[in-house]
């Protein structure tokens, strides 16, 4: 129930529907994103609207896609998919799509979608999760070479591995992946960016073969705010064993400890303190009590 902006217009939440022949469906070329509004004192207030706005056109420039839409147009969809839903707080998913006026991978007559959907979101991993830590493993899958090239781009197509790995990790008993990059370096989540902490410093990916991330960038910003140092660079898996504490950050897994790599317990095997820390500045930053 609800309403979906689609092209332009709210249309009720069962007719925002596409043909079979829609062709990102077959071939997957389109681009999303996700994106959070929080409950305050003001109401719902989507959090970095204006940087998942930006990322999803630089997403399109980097697949050539034309979005038909201004910045603003699409930073007042989503205003309007959470206010016409009356929603107090909500995932947001903006997404551009090729439509189906054609077939083949030469067709050049595509319409451009874009819609936005928005419903509200349950606890990602449950409340637990985000004291407790998370357990989760490296996966078997890398990020491949489309994903290396291409991670700058939120785009449906990169999605493939996320869910093979997600799936793998979940099947071997734990809640999320952590997929290498093609040399074996630490990459990402199936939908996170990682960091760990080792004798008081904060170390992240560089962003050569993971997303960047508006939370990563949010952490590392709050980070070097409270003093702490934070190094981007390559990060190998026995480097994430040893750490003192591990976290996951993203619009859906927010600030996520984590409790073990491979069954080798993280430090003390549950939210550490520096990641204590950042968790409580960024939900008091995100619900609007005490704003960075
Ligand atoms: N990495 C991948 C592959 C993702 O899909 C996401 C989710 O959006 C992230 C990282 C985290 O990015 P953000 O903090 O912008 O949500």
């Amino acid at each position: 129930d609800g309403l979906i902006w689609l092209d332009g217009e709210l249309v009720d939440w069962r007719d925002a529907k596409v043909h079979v022949l829609t062709h990102t469906l077959h071939y997957g070329m389109g681009v999303f994103e996700g994106v959070r509004a929080y409950e305050t004192d003001q109401g719902a207030a989507i959090f970095r609207l204006q940087e998942h706005t930006d990322r999803l056109f630089r997403s399109a420039h980097i697949l050539n896609m034309k979005l038909p839409y201004s910045k603003e147009e699409l930073n007042e969809a989503q205003r309007a998919a959470v206010r016409e839903n009356n929603l107090d707080s909500a995932y947001i998913r903006p997404m551009a799509f090729l439509g189906s006026e054609g077939m083949g991978l030469r067709a050049d007559n595509l319409k451009v979608h874009v819609m936005v959907a928005a419903w509200e979101w349950p606890a990602y991993m449950g409340e637990e999760a985000k004291t407790q830590g998370i357990k989760i493993r490296t996966s078997s899958y890398t990020r491949h070479h489309v994903n290396i090239t291409m991670c700058k781009a939120k785009a449906n197509g990169n999605y493939i591995n996320s869910m093979l790995a997600l799936r793998e990790a979940i099947d071997s008993g734990c809640e999320e992946a952590l997929l290498l990059d093609n040399e074996g370096y630490v990459a990402e989540g199936s939908g996170e960016n990682f960091f760990l902490i080792r004798d008081g410093i904060i170390y992240t990916p560089e962003l050569t073969s993971c997303l960047d991330g508006i939370t990563r960038k949010t952490i590392i910003e709050m980070a070097q705010s409270l003093g702490y140092e934070v190094r981007e660079k390559r990060i190998t898996r026995d480097e994430v064993y040893v750490a003192d504490e591990a976290f996951f950050t993203g619009t859906a897994a927010e600030v996520l400890p984590i409790q073990s790599l491979d069954g080798r317990i993280i430090g003390e095997g549950r939210r550490g303190p520096v990641t204590e820390k950042l968790q409580t500045m960024y939900f008091d930053t995100v619900t609007g009590k005490n704003p960075f």
